[in-house]
């Protein structure tokens, strides 16, 4: 059964359409059951509101009945599996009270019935029925492994409709959906060309393309494949002293494969037929793969993997022309597509090009889509439907409000589309009317606004003139861009810059935070649970060496200025905020003892793991400010991976548990009078503005596209009000409670479009 298992998952996931994938499954599920009908309904979404199944795929039913038997999810057995969302499974299915006979599709003679649902990530997708002639009870195997099929296919379905919904725009054909749908990102909307981008270890992501030039795409396949065998070579003899020679044939057998037969010939076949190298080969790859998986020898079906590992060679080989620059173009409205994309990828597009992000993985909190807010470019993520693979070069449309992809929109979407865009112009026109004044309640409170960083290019003169400062410099973005550790001098110049666009505006420089999602190509960790990992702090303390190099850098970047204040991630404990003061003063005394005039600027502390709320008295009188990072927090004390699109629904800064959390820190901060900031995403979320208005916050920190929506709701309210409306949104059970009162209060106050457009 698990084999059988195996094998249909990989025939159904594989399918380049929808239609094989349904009838590939009926077949192998009637063969693996031995039954006389198998058959898949799945729900129309062409009609929205209405829950209506239709017949896709049957054998052993009327096959012209494809397409046309519906049923709505009050109507029948399948009605009823749809309706309850679990099995059922009967001997005799015509004595059952929702039994309901549909002649069209000859089930007469049927008289076993199991029907399981498929669902996907909690969402109905349809119902997969086996029946048979003989009246009898399917056993709980069957049901087992009905059960099973549906869990493990319903994602391969999702996808394989999205796919055909996809090349039907691309024939000019009405889809079934018009849109495919994520997670909001970042917000704004765009149009512009899908460029997907992937890594070269993830072959599902590698596009198809159209070749160009047919001569010039078969030498680079050829070249990329010498590179390959080069490498083999190369391998094999430094390997020599080191593996003994039967392991190291492997590598013989590599470069084997590379020098002819039909792993070659077949992709050359692929190319010509007019798709460019790297999705030839990927085909071609597969394909083989596929065939060793089948085999029933253990040994042969783990061959499997090295042909994909050859694959994943010749493919990054591919990406990149000799001089090693990429190969590829950015047009001039690109829309970075990706299964996950990296600092790394935004920033090799060209300044002025790069117009809206897609990832299919991560979620509004992971931190691609924070850089995108910080350059303000919309960003879809969590599109786990989007079919990467196929829309390389199509004319894209993303919401980052909504966190949806159009793709080819027609026309009467196309003029909605362009209403949002026209909408959000004449906002920020609105809003820019704002810049030059200050962000003071209608009673007179004033909170001073601070801008959150990381890239270079967000330092630039508008900002400077927006916001009161820089409320969290995240350097691990410089890091990320880089290949190796930049060194003394080279920080010093990227933190100097920041320090002197804004003195004496305060600029909060945090230290080092890589691990989770945020890594460095030259210190590659693999962990099981990077977010509870070796992250922040931990590795500052674990590498004296690139901490002290960093604080010394800063501490010089500061000379003549003296706005830097230095701000640490992630404690969670005394032991590390001494150990970091320590070296901080290491740091310092170190460059007085090279006569390096330098100050001991402000020390804080970020707030966003939950130990560090319980110890907010000692935290607070041992370091000179605090900062709260609810991004972190949200996630630590509602145990949701901001990562993870799956759960990105449960992440909500806004549930009654984050709020006491926040409460309580600002309290703690406020009795031992020291100064205290939030910094995460709910600083420049509008609502989140008004409730931390409320708690008391003297100063915010955020993407400095928010600033001046959270100036506007500043100025639109009394700061009693906000004490009103935060006192009533800790008192409540839950976050959309709490979402649902703040909305009807912006509506109140006149500000509904702010939220509207997701600010
Ligand atoms: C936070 O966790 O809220 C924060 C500001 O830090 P980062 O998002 O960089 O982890
Ligand atoms: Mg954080």
């Amino acid at each position: 059964m698990l084999d059988f298992l195996r094998r249909i998952v990989q025939e159904v996931s594989s399918a380049d359409s929808l239609d094989t994938a349904l009838k590939m499954l009926v077949g192998s599920v009637c063969e693996a059951l031995d039954v006389t009908v198998c058959s898949v309904y799945l729900v129309d979404k062409s009609i929205p509101q209405q829950d209506e199944l239709v017949l896709l795929a049957t054998k052993g039913l009327r096959e012209e009945a494809v397409g046309h038997i519906r049923m709505h999810f009050d109507e029948g057995l399948t009605g009823l599996v749809a309706q309850r969302a679990e099995p059922i499974n009967l001997d005799n299915a015509a004595q059952h009270p929702r039994f309901k006979f549909f002649a069209e599709i000859g089930e007469e003679e049927l008289k076993s019935f199991l029907g399981v649902p498929i669902i996907n990530y909690g969402k109905l997708l349809g119902v997969l029925v086996v029946q048979q002639r003989e009246q009898r009870r399917f056993n709980d195997d069957h049901v087992a492994f009905l059960i099973t099929l549906a869990a493990q296919l319903a994602g391969a379905i999702t996808q394989a409709g999205a796919s055909e919904d996809i090349t039907k725009l691309m024939r000019g054909e009405r889809p079934s959906r018009d849109y495919i749908e994520g997670l909001p990102g970042s917000t704004g909307v765009a149009m512009g060309k899908a460029v997907v981008v992937y890594s070269a270890t993830d072959l599902e992501a590698v596009p198809d393309r159209p070749v160009t030039d047919l001569e010039g795409e078969l030498e680079s396949f050829r070249q990329a494949v010498y590179a390959v065998v080069d490498d083999m070579t190369t391998l094999n003899r430094s390997m020599q002293d080191v593996l003994p020679a039967e392991e190291r044939a492997l590598f013989d057998a590599f470069a084997m494969m590379l020098e002819g037969g039909s792993l070659i010939d077949d992709t050359e076949r692929r190319i010509k037929e007019g798709n460019w190298a790297s999705g030839a080969f990927r085909d071609t790859v597969k394909e083989h793969a596929r065939i060793f998986e089948e085999m029933d020898d253990m040994y042969l079906r783990d061959r499997a993997d090295d042909i994909r590992d050859l694959g994943r060679r010749v493919i990054a080989k591919l990406q990149f022309k000799e001089d090693g620059l990429p190969v590829r173009q950015y047009p001039e409205q690109t829309i970075l597509v990706g299964e996950e994309i990296s600092a790394v990828q935004l920033a090799a597009v060209p300044t002025g090009k790069l117009k809206g992000v897609v990832s299919v993985r991560g979620s509004g909190s992971s931190h691609v889509a924070i850089l995108a807010r910080a350059m303000q470019i919309p960003a879809v993520m969590g599109a786990s439907d989007l079919p990467v693979g196929l829309i390389d070069e199509q004319e894209v449309f993303i919401d980052g409000y909504g966190g949806r992809v159009y793709v080819h929109p027609h026309e009467a979407l196309r003029a909605e589309l362009t209403r949002l865009i026209d909408e959000e112009q004449q906002m920020t026109r609105e809003l820019l009317e704002l810049i030059d004044l200050p962000a003071q309640t209608q009673d007179g409170f004033t909170i001073s606004l601070f801008a959150n960083t990381g890239l270079q290019t967000d330092i630039n003169p508008a900002l400077s003139k927006q916001a009161d400062g820089i409320g969290l410099f995240r350097t691990e973005v410089p890091f990320q861009i880089r290949t190796q550790f930049p060194g003394e001098e080279e920080q010093e110049k990227i933190y100097r810059e920041a320090l002197e666009a804004f003195a004496p505006r305060p600029v909060v420089i945090r230290t080092l935070d890589v691990g989770g999602d945020k890594m460095l190509s030259y210190l590659p960790v693999y962990e099981e649970n990077p977010f509870l990992g070796w992250r922040g702090i931990r590795i500052s303390l674990d590498h004296p060496d690139i901490f002290i190099t960093q604080v010394r850098a800063m501490l010089k970047a500061n000379r003549g200025l003296g706005n830097l204040q230095i701000l640490l991630p992630m404690v969670s404990g005394m032991s590390e905020l001494r150990q970091a003061m320590s070296l901080i003063q290491r740091a310092h005394s170190e460059l007085l003892e090279e006569d390096c005039e330098v100050s001991l600027p402000p020390i804080g502390l970020m707030i966003e793991v939950p130990a560090a709320v319980y110890l907010i008295g000692p935290f607070a009188r041992h370091v000179d400010f605090l900062s709260i990072g609810s991004n972190d927090l949200t996630q630590y004390l509602l145990a949701v991976d901001r990562n993870n699109e799956r759960v990105g629904k449960l992440y909500d800064t806004f549930q009654p548990s984050v709020l006491s959390a926040i409460l309580a820190i600002i309290q703690g901060a406020h009795i031992h009078n020291k100064p205290v900031s939030l910094c995460g995403e709910l600083a420049g979320n509008p609502m989140g503005a008004l409730i931390l208005l409320g708690m008391g916050m003297e100063s915010l920190s955020m993407s400095a596209g928010s600033i001046l929506a959270v100036k506007r709701v500043i100025r639109g309210f009394t700061r009693e009000k906000a004490i009103d409306i935060m006192s009533r949104a800790l008192t409540m059970e839950d976050g959309s409670d709490v979402r649902l009162m703040l909305t009807q209060e912006m509506e109140a106050a006149g500000l509904g479009g702010l939220i509207r457009a997701g600010r």
